[in-house]
């Protein structure tokens, strides 16, 4: 098990950093590889809805450079999808995946949103997870707006 701790990426006080690199007992690590956890979100909006966390405190991809910022994002898109179908979407219409753009992100470490299905979702959860509102942004339209930068 890698720990992004190695390498001074982490921020001892961001509760998104202890949870990805196990430094609270109470971790519960749905997925887990060198680089990315996948947590259950703690105020689910749907049946399935989860955060995919990366180990490194990374508060604003846009202050990241470029190719570094669409390599992390695809990186999360992929094990996001892939996780999804592990646990039996089928419906692609009912997916949704995003982020919270700064300053509406609650938490200041980037975390990928995996809802599903979004039929579910009451009326407030619909303004939260809006797709193309200037606070949250669908996964594949941030990897257009970044390679466009
Ligand atoms: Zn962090
Ligand atoms: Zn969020």
């Amino acid at each position: 098990m890698t720990k992004a701790m190695d390498n001074n990426f982490v921020d001892e006080n961001c509760i998104f950093c202890q949870i990805s690199n196990n430094l609270t007992n109470n971790s519960q690590l749905l997925y887990e590889d060198n680089n990315l956890v996948i947590i259950n979100d703690i105020k689910p909006a749907v049946d399935q809805h989860y955060l995919v966390l990366p180990k490194k405190h990374i508060t604003n991809i846009k202050n990241m450079k470029k190719e570094e910022s669409i390599q992390i994002i695809n990186n999360m898109k992929t094990i996001g999808e892939n996780f999804m179908k592990s646990k039996g979407f089928t419906d692609e219409s009912q997916l949704r995946m995003g982020y919270h753009w700064p300053p509406f992100n609650s938490i200041s470490h980037i975390h990928l949103h995996l809802l599903y299905p979004i039929r579910q979702m009451s009326w407030i959860s619909r303004v939260i997870f809006k797709t193309g509102s200037f606070w949250f942004v669908e996964i594949n339209d941030l990897i257009q707006w970044l390679s466009k930068r």
